[in-house]
């Protein structure tokens, strides 16, 4: 039997690897850092003296996928959810605080309830999303819903820079009806939020690391493949730094890798080269900070900060679609955004802490309607070279549930294709 060979081990290429483990394929992982998880990933701040995600990371109920795959290797506990579905905000500048509370769908009680809702709306507010519904590919959120609703910056804008790391002037509005579809649409148990109170690496990354290790999976680290070569329709060599590594008949090839990166591996796709950046600033606090509204995060309403999330130590403020912040110096995005939180919390949280600030410059694909249109699909020209990741085109956000996804599409064409070539073809 062929071996799979996943470049990337990112969530798309530890998905993938996982399902042809599980389906009894050898696996063979090469990973151009010296750690798994890619965008996706914690590790121990020196300064901060902690484990720290590269960001904040939320799954919601509705991601079926990761469920299994948390499943699949045995760390479903490790994520908590959030029962009933909430999700706390505060206006700093109105000092407003509210709670979206999502109920079901076909009784939308729930929309009735005042203190379930955006201070301020009414109903059939939210009853004019359903226009999204009709919105054409072409359509941004903006051009559907209108920049002047009463819910755009209150609502819209706030799910659209989290789950599209993109602004609602500019973002999908096919894309975000998708998420509302099957969220907010599926009821209260699809968008309950789920979060990662050990940090992403203990529930995503290492148990598909020792699953995989069990299945005796082979895993390299620092192996960044360089480029492949294929002749007809199929790969013939992958090209490592250390040398060519001959590529069976009957093997496989999954890249599972950034979209700039697979266009230089695998010139035939064109994939979107537009991407937003993700930043995300960890203080080190003296003792844990319990957040208004109660719960782990809450989210914030017109100041940079968009979410602060509260960990034992560490607080950690989330700004997406964050280019007017990325090119800032750190210490001033440090000294702003703590200003913010001691205005949220009360002065006495003190002076500026120990803190670390994480650039993801490429942290998502734009998802604007021009971007999504260039997703490739996961099959290639060469019948043995199949692509991941959560920028091909799974018809969701690019997420870990969207990565999840792709890598087990890919898994399942690959294990399709190992189980028809016969090996002595
Ligand atoms: C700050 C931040 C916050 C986010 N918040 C959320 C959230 O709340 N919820 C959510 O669902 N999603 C969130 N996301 C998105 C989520 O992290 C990504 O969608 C997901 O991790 C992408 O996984 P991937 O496997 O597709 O890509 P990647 O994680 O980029 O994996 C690709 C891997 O390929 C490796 N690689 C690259 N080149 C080579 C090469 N030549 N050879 C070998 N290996 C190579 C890379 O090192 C990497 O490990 C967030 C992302 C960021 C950055």
């Amino acid at each position: 039997m062929g071996t799979v060979h996943v470049i990337g081990a990112g969530m798309a290429g530890l998905s993938c690897a996982v399902q042809c483990a599980k389906a009894g394929h050898s696996v063979a992982i090469y990973e151009a850092s010296p750690q798994a998880g890619g965008r996706c990933r914690s590790f121990q701040d020196e300064g901060l003296g902690c484990l720290i995600d590269n960001g904040s990371h939320m799954l919601i109920g509705a991601n079926e996928a990761t469920k299994n795959y948390l499943d699949d290797i045995g760390s479903r506990d490790l994520v908590s959810e959030i029962v009933p579905a909430t999700f706390p905000f505060f206006q700093p500048d109105t000092g407003q605080q509210w709670q979206i509370k999502p109920g079901s769908p076909y009784f939308p009680m729930w929309l009735l309830a005042p203190g379930r809702r955006v201070p301020g709306t009414n109903p059939i507010d939210y009853a004019k999303a359903l226009r999204l519904s009709r919105a054409k590919k072409e359509d941004t959120v903006r051009q559907i819903i209108g920049g002047d609703d009463p819910l755009y910056d209150r609502l819209w804008q706030p799910i659209c820079r989290a789950v599209l790391n993109t602004d609602a002037d500019d973002a999908s509005a096919q894309l975000l009806w998708k998420v509302l579809k099957l969220s907010f649409l599926k009821g209260e148990s699809a968008c309950r939020p789920m979060i990662f109170e050990k940090g992403l690496s203990a529930a995503l990354v290492n148990p598909a690391l020792a699953f995989l290790e069990n299945s005796e999976a082979n895993i390299r680290y620092q192996a960044r493949l360089r480029g492949i070569r294929w002749e007809n329709d199929v790969v013939l060599a992958m090209r490592f730094p250390e040398g060519l590594l001959r590529v069976e008949n009957e093997d496989t090839v999954v890249l599972a890798v950034p979209p700039d990166i697979s266009a230089e591996l695998w010139p035939d796709t064109n994939p979107p080269q537009e991407t937003l950046p993700i930043v995300n600033v960890h203080f080190r606090v003296r003792e844990p900070v319990e957040l208004p509204g109660g719960l782990p995060f809450l989210g914030l309403i017109g100041t940079d900060s968009q979410w602060i999330f509260s960990r034992d130590n560490v607080l950690s403020i989330t700004i997406s679609a964050a280019s007017a912040h990325v090119d800032m110096p750190n210490w001033e995005i440090a000294n702003q955004l703590w200003s913010e939180v001691t205005a949220i919390l009360g002065r006495n949280m003190g002076r500026l802490p120990p803190w670390r600030v994480i650039k993801e410059r490429r942290a998502t694909i734009a998802q604007t309607p021009t971007v999504l249109a260039s997703r490739p699909g996961a099959k290639t020209a060469l019948n043995n070279l199949f692509i991941a990741g959560d920028w091909t085109n799974t018809g969701l956000p690019a997420t870990i549930e969207g990565a999840i996804q792709s890598g087990r599409r890919a898994a399942r064409l690959a294990i399709r294709r190992m189980t028809k070539v016969p090996e002595d073809n």
